[in-house]
């Protein structure tokens, strides 16, 4: 049977968003994070990284700057015993016409074909609309942090209370 994956927002979602985050050191976990990671692997969820950086088309981020802190940001999620199975970027701007900049759901699309994932039984999660409409175009049950009006099927306060929607679905 294919799995499900967990599609997750990184800035704002799983780590603190400080606009186009491209120094090592900025890179803090949100509160709980890494808890509510292991419970949604705990649950049989993938664990799958669809971020924007649209920074790198912009000229305000480095190729080389967003592996610096993807990597910071996987060590820190790697200390509390949680690695992802797939991380896919959109490297592009709003006007480059691309498939994988959410809202398109192009990212959510290539690791679930890459990775064998049934995204009608996926879910995901993510700080801003955009996250929302790729997550429903994809198919998927959609989760929003934080937001005041939003068209998700839930919105929660932490990434610990959207876990604690996984293990109703
Ligand atoms: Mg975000
Ligand atoms: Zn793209």
């Amino acid at each position: 049977m294919a799995g499900r994956g967990l599609f997750l927002d990184r800035d704002g979602t799983l780590m603190v968003d400080t606009g186009y985050v491209r120094d090592p050191a900025d890179v803090k976990l949100l509160p709980g994070v890494a808890e509510a990671l292991l419970q949604a692997r705990a649950l049989g969820f993938e664990l799958v990284v669809v971020s924007n950086q649209s920074g790198v088309a912009r000229g305000l981020i480095s190729l080389a700057q967003l592996e610096a802190v993807q990597s910071r940001f996987e060590l820190l999620v790697a200390e509390a015993g949680v690695t992802f199975d797939d991380v896919r970027f959109c490297i592009h701007g709003p006007d480059d016409g691309c498939s994988c900049r959410k809202p398109a759901p192009g990212l959510l699309r290539e690791a679930a074909a890459a990775r064998g994932i049934d995204l009608e039984r996926s879910v995901m999660v993510g700080d801003r609309e955009s996250d929302v409409v790729a997550g429903r175009t994809a198919g998927c049950t959609t989760i929003l942090l934080e937001g005041k009006s939003s068209s998700a099927d839930y919105v929660v306060r932490s990434l610990t209370d959207a876990v604690a929607i996984l293990r109703t679905l």
